[in-house]
């Protein structure tokens, strides 16, 4: 891969990380990396509030919960939409935790943004240009994902859609790539955080629970991410896996979740 043209913004001042602040007090790339963490799907009042108490009394600082999910079976869990969205919203408001939530289409983006305080953009739309220009308008951090088929100068490019409308919020995330390998559900691309520190100005965070598709690989895979200088990790937790409507396999219980805080050093800030 060559070198980003430096006129492109994604590109200016490429080797330093300019942090996105989430909230005052919360910034991603300003040092301390940030978790993120709560279940693949919202799937009830109980469900959402369990998790967003968990996660956060083990340290995560945002909680996350899809509520429209691009599911590859049409007939597979769809996510509850605009309740899923107030559900997450109060368990956001019960412990005190900003919330971030995937946003599928441009007809959706305006109901998300009066409940998230952060929007991602998923795997299978980061070449959905017209998405990526509507989140550009919009005073909303972004979590833009990286496509599971796209190269690393496709996902920067991405993010320039982005910024060329004026949003200068936006996180990367590597959550692995689909290679040969079926072993791990994807293969996680590290390099890709290294490259986008060497060549951009963004913030980039990790999702071992995307990449891998494996409770067990989890935690491991953290640990890598972070030592290669992610500004951040992606967890899925559940309060109950085996019985999560949709990633429960690679959705961590909230004693694991608490053993890869622990181990990787993130105590509670109070
Ligand atoms: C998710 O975060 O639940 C998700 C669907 O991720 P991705 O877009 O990376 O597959
Ligand atoms: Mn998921």
């Amino acid at each position: 891969m060559q070198a980003l043209p430096q006129s492109l913004q994604v590109a200016q001042g490429a080797g330093k990380v300019r942090p996105v602040e989430i909230m005052p007090g919360l910034a991603v790339g300003a040092g301390q990396p940030v978790v993120i963490a709560g279940p693949c799907s919202v799937e009830s009042a109980e469900q959402i509030l369990a998790a967003a108490v968990a996660v956060q009394q083990a340290g995560a600082r945002i909680l996350r919960g899809g509520v429209f999910k691009p599911r590859t079976s049409p007939y597979s869990f769809q996510g509850l939409g605009r309740q899923g969205l107030e559900l997450l919203a109060e368990a956001g408001q019960h412990t005190g935790l900003p919330v971030v939530t995937e946003v599928l289409d441009v007809r959706d983006l305006e109901l998300t943004c009066r409940y998230a305080d952060v929007l991602q953009i998923g795997s299978r739309n980061m070449q959905n240009f017209p998405l990526l220009q509507e989140v550009g308008t919009v005073d909303k951090p972004v979590i833009l994902k990286r496509g599971f088929a796209a190269t690393i100068e496709e996902w920067f490019l991405a993010a320039e859609y982005i910024l060329a409308k004026g949003n200068r919020r936006v996180i990367l995330c590597e959550r692995g790539i689909r290679t040969y390998e079926p072993a791990t559900r994807n293969t996680l691309d590290l390099a890709a955080v290294v490259l986008t520190h060497l060549q951009t100005h963004l913030p980039v965070i990790v999702d071992p629970s995307h990449a891998c598709g494996r409770r067990e690989l989890v935690v491991p895979l953290a640990r890598a991410a972070l030592a290669a200088g992610a500004d951040g990790l992606m967890i899925e937790v559940h309060p109950c896996p085996v019985k999560a409507l949709s990633d429960g396999q690679q959705s961590l219980d909230p004693e694991e979740f608490q053993g890869l805080m622990t181990e990787l050093g993130f105590g509670r800030s109070e």
